[in-house]
């Protein structure tokens, strides 16, 4: 955030997006407003479970924020409303991408857990260029376990809807699968799966495992050896979703790395503790330090059932220096 600057609530970045490049963030719902709980949460428990739709938060609000933050930065290759929690949820996004789309010529994407694409929720969605729903089990005892949802989903009710969005969108979609350990990469279950994502026919089948501190601690991540199995059988369209690419962890990364790691130098710390310290929202911080800890700069570990990081070497120099 510069300095003077009024700190957006709904709006974060622009992050490095694996996925996505240069991602500016809008984030529509109150934190852990999901109809999921997912085990691999890197936001923490689901607080509000629910399948309502309402307006979580005005859409006013997020356009003035969003149109600042525009002009703030330099253009992203996407603006992607996800953030804290399922953004289908709230029942204005329809009118927030249309009005996004009038604002700015820069590509709508929504990262979506798909389980209520009912018909008012796809002709919202349709408005979009991309959308990036999940899907990380095909039978209902699997689902349950990964991705905990609200009692009135059920597995294949979400997948028939997958399927009709698809059908119907002019945009693209790529599928993600979350893999984790012992949950849901057993082969009968990912052979079914194959089977289910031909039928939806995304554009592209992304493949990812745990990576950042998870809600459940005993969630684990697939090898690359065992994603390299898991991409077979999953078929062509199947990639394991890397690092950043290009310009985006270059020129974003090494300021925030920077303030993370002298913050961390100080005393571990929990998400929330950077999160407030730093004024980073939480979505643009797991994926820091998702980064930071897969490139060996943070580690994470439990204390009292809550996950704190902390600087895994103490560097001569912090951040982009040290980078190729
Ligand atoms: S990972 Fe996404 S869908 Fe799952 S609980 Fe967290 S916010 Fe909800």
């Amino acid at each position: 955030m510069k300095s003077g600057q009024k700190e957006n609530k709904h709006i974060f970045g622009p992050v490095p997006s694996r996925r996505l490049g240069l991602s500016l963030g809008v984030d529509i719902v109150p934190l852990k407003t999901c109809s999921f709980d997912c085990i691999y949460c890197q936001l923490g428990r689901t607080t509000r479970k629910t399948i309502k739709r309402m307006e979580y938060v005005k859409v006013g609000e997020v356009l003035k924020e969003l149109e600042t933050s525009l002009e703030d930065s330099p253009p992203p290759d996407y603006i992607t409303f996800s953030g804290s929690g399922e953004p289908t949820l709230n029942s204005k996004l329809g009118e927030m991408i249309s009005k996004v789309k009038k604002m700015s010529s820069v590509p709508v994407a929504v990262l979506t857990n798909a389980s209520r694409l009912i018909h008012n929720v796809r002709d919202d969605l349709y408005k979009a260029d991309l959308i990036l729903p999940s899907l990380d089990a095909v039978s209902e005892g699997v689902f349950e376990k990964v991705n905990r949802p609200h009692e009135k989903l059920r597995i294949e009710h979400i997948i028939a809807n997958l399927k009709i969005f698809c059908k119907y969108f002019q945009g693209k979609t790529w599928l993600e699968v979350m893999l984790v350990k012992g949950v849901n990469d057993s082969r009968e279950e990912l052979s079914k799966m194959a089977k289910i994502i031909q039928q939806i026919n995304p554009d592209k089948i992304q493949l990812n495992t745990v990576t950042r501190p998870p809600s459940e601690p005993e969630a684990s991540a697939l090898s690359q050896d065992e994603l390299e199995s898991v991409k077979n059988i999953l078929g062509d369209k199947a990639e394991i979703i890397g690092g950043f690419e290009g310009r985006t962890s270059e020129v974003y990364s090494g300021k925030r790395e920077d303030d993370i790691i002298n913050l961390l130098n100080r005393r571990p710390c929990t998400m929330s503790d950077i999160s407030s310290s730093l004024g980073i929202h939480r979505n643009e911080l797991t994926k820091y330090l998702g980064e930071m800890e897969r490139g060996g700069k943070v580690k994470s570990f439990i204390h009292a059932s809550q996950t704190y990081f902390q600087v895994l070497t103490i560097p001569a120099m912090t951040g982009r220096d040290e980078r190729r």
